[in-house]
């Protein structure tokens, strides 16, 4: 139940009071090089949505994409909007090894850089593209995929090249539930994100998908609460249109679950912001 009492007035419609986006894709699903061209509408998009501060995190097999000078550029152009550089680390079995070397080499001129699991058993597709993936899940123990889902999750979290895990229950995308208790299959994977020291994300993308159902979920939100585990707010926007999607309803999911802070990255420095003051 939604308590006016605890709902900011204005965040029923329009921009929200969230002002930061820490996952985009400015290539999107292919190589496209960062030009001004390319990611000013990035910049126009955040202006034009309130947001004051954002992360590119296009995926690790197109680092040959960015550009740290051209993200210098953008910055000198855009004053008021910090503008982080970043990367959305995979555990894609035949690119991430690439990846994971292009980030030890640029780690100081990286601000923030994401940690994702996309791949199960099989190499050539991401369990995660809709639909095609979700026969990846048919005829098979949902528990047993869950599990191994997590232990991928913490062996990205215990590669020390990430900031914030992305989407931590993306495993859900096609509807899969499993029998066990949530709170059993996670729990192990929160206290290990919790002692790395790592942030969560939430994303609005889970809204966008089959599931249409935040990531993570809230039990798990609860969960990560308790642990004091800190909060990025995400779109994983793949084009400027989907910058801050949905982001009044998070607010309002955010406000629901009493979560008033989020963090944000500067060269992989964590520093708290204040949503809102109850
Ligand atoms: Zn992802
Ligand atoms: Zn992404």
């Amino acid at each position: 139940m939604i308590s006016r009492a605890t709902l900011p007035l204005h965040q029923s419609a329009g921009p929200s009071l969230l002002f930061s986006d820490y996952h985009t894709h400015p290539q999107g699903h292919r190589l496209q090089p960062y030009t001004q061209a390319l990611l000013q509408p990035w910049a126009d998009s955040a202006r034009e949505l309130g947001l004051r501060d954002i992360a590119f995190t296009d995926h690790d097999r197109y680092y040959a994409g960015v550009n740290f000078d051209e993200i210098d550029r953008l910055r000198e152009k855009n004053p008021n909007l910090k503008i982080r550089a970043g990367i959305e680390l995979d555990n894609d079995p035949i690119h991430s090894a690439a990846g994971r070397k292009w980030i030890e080499q640029h780690w100081n001129r990286l601000d923030f850089v994401l940690g994702s699991v996309h791949f199960l058993n099989r190499a050539d597709q991401m369990f995660d593209s809709v639909p095609a993936g979700a026969e990846q899940f048919e005829g098979r123990d949902i528990d047993a995929i869950y599990t191994d889902y997590f232990r991928r999750i913490r062996e990205m979290a215990a590669t020390g090249l990430v900031d914030c895990l992305a989407h931590l229950d993306l495993v859900k995308i096609h509807g899969h539930r499993p029998n066990a208790e949530i709170a059993a299959i996670v729990g192990e994977t929160l206290d290990f994100v919790g002692s790395q020291d790592l942030a969560v994300e939430l994303s609005t993308a889970g809204w966008r998908k089959p599931i249409n159902e935040l990531y993570p979920a809230d039990r798990i939100i609860e969960l990560a609460l308790e642990k004091q585990i800190p909060f990025t707010t995400a779109s994983d926007a793949h084009s400027h249109v989907q910058l801050g999607d949905n982001f009044p309803r998070l607010a309002r999911k955010m406000s629901i679950l009493k979560i008033r802070e989020v963090c944000v990255f500067e060269k992989h420095k964590r520093n708290v912001r204040v949503v809102w003051a109850i």
